[in-house]
């Protein structure tokens, strides 16, 4: 089965605003999808309802060969918490919780223990294996995005999704932490979908969708920062 397929899929919210119109789309296993377009385009939108955190209102979403759409939401919560990761673009960390337990947080959540091995590795790989008693508070936003990813990795799921992932970061930091995710999605054999208004962000993806008013208007393989800004 593909990672993601969507369709026919429409949200319409109440008030009547149609954020997604009639989109369908099918994201590979292990490709690296940039989602881009103007504010209002429907991004986010696109990315809810195609993680099963908010519900079409018509059309199908199949996320690694399950539906998820029109499921009801416990069963959604379920399918979430077994093949999706989320990274955002406030991190979303809980504040009270340490970085150890906020990245454990999904497995928890799952009703599953945690692999020591596998947390280790993980911990080193987002370089937080000495920060893993701190408050995210006490981390820069760099950190605290590692440590975001690492949560969004730490069930393994087949698809991890990103809205802006790098929007509240300096440059340079967004650069690594994109560069990051991008190579351990890569090397775990995961997909990646990521919403993003930055050009430079989307050009290292494989595809770019391009979305305008609620619908697919191009897509560009193999896209250029220079290309998707025109
Ligand atoms: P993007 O991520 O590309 O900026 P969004 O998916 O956030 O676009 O929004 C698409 C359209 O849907 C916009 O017109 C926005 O105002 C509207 N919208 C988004 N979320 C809601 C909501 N919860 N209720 C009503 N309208 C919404
Ligand atoms: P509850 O049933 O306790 O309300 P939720 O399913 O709403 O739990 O999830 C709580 C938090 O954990 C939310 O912020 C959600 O986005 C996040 N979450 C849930 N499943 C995952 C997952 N597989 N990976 C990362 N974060 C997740």
């Amino acid at each position: 089965a593909a990672a993601v397929v969507l369709e026919r899929v429409t949200k319409v919210y109440p008030g009547g605003v149609r954020a997604l119109d009639e989109v369908s789309l099918t994201v590979e296993r292990e490709a690296f999808v940039a989602v881009v377009g103007p504010s209002g385009a429907g991004k986010s939108t696109l990315m809810q309802c195609a993680a099963g955190l908010d519900v079409p209102t018509s059309g199908r979403v199949f996320v690694d060969g399950v539906e998820i759409g029109g499921l009801d939401e416990v069963w959604r919560t379920e399918v979430r918490r077994q093949r999706v990761g989320f990274v955002f673009q406030a991190y979303n960390l809980v504040p009270s919780l340490s970085v150890v337990e906020n990245i454990t947080l999904p497995l928890r959540l799952a009703g599953r223990v945690p692999d020591r091995a596998w947390l280790r590795t993980l911990v080193e790989r987002v370089g937080l294996a000495g920060r893993l008693g701190y408050r995210p508070g006490e981390l820069s936003g760099g950190e605290q995005q590692r440590a975001a990813i690492a949560r969004a990795l730490v069930t393994r799921p087949a698809v991890v999704f990103a809205d802006e992932p790098t929007a509240a970061l300096d440059l340079r930091t967004a650069q690594d932490v994109l560069g990051l995710l991008r190579d351990l999605v890569g090397e775990f054999g995961q997909t990646l979908v990521m919403v993003t208004h930055d050009p430079a962000a989307a050009a290292r993806a494989d595809l770019a969708l391009v979305l305008a008013d609620g619908r697919i208007v191009d897509a560009v393989e193999s896209p250029t920062a220079v290309g998707l800004a025109q």
